[in-house]
């Protein structure tokens, strides 16, 4: 033990003895553990060279590749904060997360070059680099010449290790602040519970810009040694191909339908997988009797958000019980978690309340958010994670925890999080647009899907395929919605607040 707290020094330890072993494989290459160890030392000689404050921040906008995670390592180990953004962020989001986190350093795909750098003017930042998905660009030209070897900084539990940008529900997204410690306790606690091993193949086709396929899915197979297949995104027809040599998958809802949806998906074809995992949004009770069904093996739901990382899992060892369809499982252990009502009492087995969390994993606050951190959090130290929830119930365990509703509206779109105030201030801002109402409605393959109801101003006729049109240009695809629908006047209740219930209903 070297009593370095560093996530990266924690992640090594488990890296297996034959470091030339395949870690990570794409179906144009692979990288051995040599590769990751000397890539990362590269990107992190790099970065240290550049001299930067303790904190620094550096914000990276890259499509997936294993390179874009040799430099979240690299990042990790010279002791900076990473960053990353949501690939489908244009300039006027991407200009917001560089105003209000000022990093250092920003490492953007060439083909936003342009722009991004204008923004970095703009934000102070000194230092752009380039990486694309074929990992090629200015900072691996630039990492070139360095030393492939880097002594991992020594980092503190309470450093910071990352931030991640949640959106905001009043349109303001959060930097949730996230130390070493919080990013490895949950590392080491999801390496036993779910029992992972040096000979697990993961399937990884999750985004590497959030807390499911950076931390959790990343994470877990780097500190287990095992190797995994590495895709820039969900396709079919390669998780097809490679699923008979992996073990262990990691998917939003929408992998899971999608993958049940093709009748070349057997029991056969998983006949060395044993473990499904389903998180980020609900997991539908048919979609885990179907796949039961089929594959002969429950999907292992889970429930997490930036904030905390992973809090409540079903088991994988069946001693600790059975996995049951609708709910999220059990705390894991050292986070502790609470179902109370709106004066913080805690409620009984069946009871709907508020969900509170608090535990090692769980963030230290929002960057340069005081108040706002200070609101989250209760007078004795519980996070509240805004989740609606229930112990027990129908036929689930008492101490197993349902989320039954969003106290903040969130929609969840194929694994994504949208916040419907976003795109209501958007839409309102739009040439002849009263006020507008913009509300999740289920979609068999989105789990949810972005609908706007939108008022007109007195007089005014509005084209809802040109607004879509023009709302494409102006943000993320995942957040534009599905639909429009033009009416006179939108359902409020005596407080005058929007009955969202009410439209969910009617145009569900
Ligand atoms: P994010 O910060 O993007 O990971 O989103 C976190 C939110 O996703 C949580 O607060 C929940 O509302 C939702 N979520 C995550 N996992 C689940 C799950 N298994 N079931 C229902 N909701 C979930």
């Amino acid at each position: 033990m070297d009593g370095n707290a560093n996530l990266y020094a924690l992640l090594a330890k488990g890296f297996p003895a034959d470091r030339s072993a395949i870690a990570i494989e794409t179906p144009e290459r692979s990288y051995s553990w040599n590769d990751i160890e000397e890539l990362s030392g590269r990107f992190a000689n790099l970065l240290h060279a550049l001299d930067l404050p303790a904190g620094s921040r550096i914000a990276v906008q890259v499509e997936k590749s294993p390179e874009a995670l040799m430099l979240y390592l690299a990042s990790i180990r010279a002791g900076l904060v990473y960053l990353p953004l949501n690939t489908a962020y244009r300039e006027s989001e991407v200009d917001y997360f560089l105003t209000d986190a000022e990093p250092a350093v920003v490492v953007c795909d060439s083909k936003n070059q342009e722009w991004i750098s204008r923004l970095a003017d703009k934000t102070g930042t000194a230092h752009v680099y380039t990486l694309d998905e074929d990992g090629s660009g200015s900072l691996a030209l630039a990492a070139a010449s360095q030393s492939a070897e880097f002594d991992t900084v020594q980092s503190l539990p309470d450093d910071l290790a990352a931030i991640l940008y949640t959106s905001g529900t009043t349109g303001r997204s959060k930097g949730a602040m996230l130390s070493h410690r919080n990013l490895s306790s949950n590392a080491e606690v999801l390496n036993k519970y779910w029992g992972w091993r040096p000979d697990d193949v993961l399937l990884h086709m999750l985004p590497i810009f959030h807390v499911h396929g950076l931390f959790v899915a990343s994470h877990g197979a780097l500190l287990a040694g095992a190797r995994m297949i590495w895709l820039p995104k969900l396709d079919i027809e390669k998780a097809l191909h490679y699923l008979p040599q992996c073990t262990v998958l990691m998917g939003v809802p929408t992998y899971y339908v999608r993958l049940l949806n093709d009748a070349r998906f057997t029991r056969e074809l998983c006949s060395r997988m044993r473990l499904f995992i389903s998180g980020s949004a609900p997991l539908l009770t048919e979609t885990f009797e179907a796949f039961k069904a089929r594959i002969g093996q429950p999907i292992l739901e889970r429930y997490g958000m930036s904030e905390t990382i992973m809090l409540t899992s079903n088991p994988y060892d069946t001693a600790l019980g059975e996995r049951v369809g609708g709910t999220v499982g059990q705390p894991l252990p050292g986070v502790m978690v609470r179902v109370v009502d709106d004066t913080e009492t805690e409620l009984g087995v069946g009871e709907i309340g508020n969900v509170q969390v608090r535990g090692p994993n769980v963030f230290s606050g929002y960057w340069r958010m005081p108040e706002k951190t200070r609101e989250e959090f209760t007078a004795d130290g519980w996070f509240r994670t805004g989740d609606v929830g229930r112990w027990g119930g129908d036929s689930a365990p008492a101490n197993y925890l349902s989320i039954v509703g969003r106290s903040k509206d969130l929609i969840i779109s194929g694994g994504f999080n949208i916040y419907p105030k976003e795109i209501e201030l958007l839409i309102d801002d739009m040439p002849g647009v009263d006020e507008s109402a913009v509300i999740g409605v289920a979609h068999p393959d989105f789990g949810e899907a972005v609908v706007a109801v939108v008022v007109p101003k007195a007089g005014a006729s509005l084209d809802a395929a040109a607004m879509i049109a023009d709302m494409k240009t102006r943000m993320a695809n995942f957040k534009v919605p599905k639909h429009i629908y033009v009416v006179d006047q939108l359902p409020r209740n005596t407080m005058g607040k929007v009955q969202k219930n009410i439209l969910r209903t009617q145009y569900s």
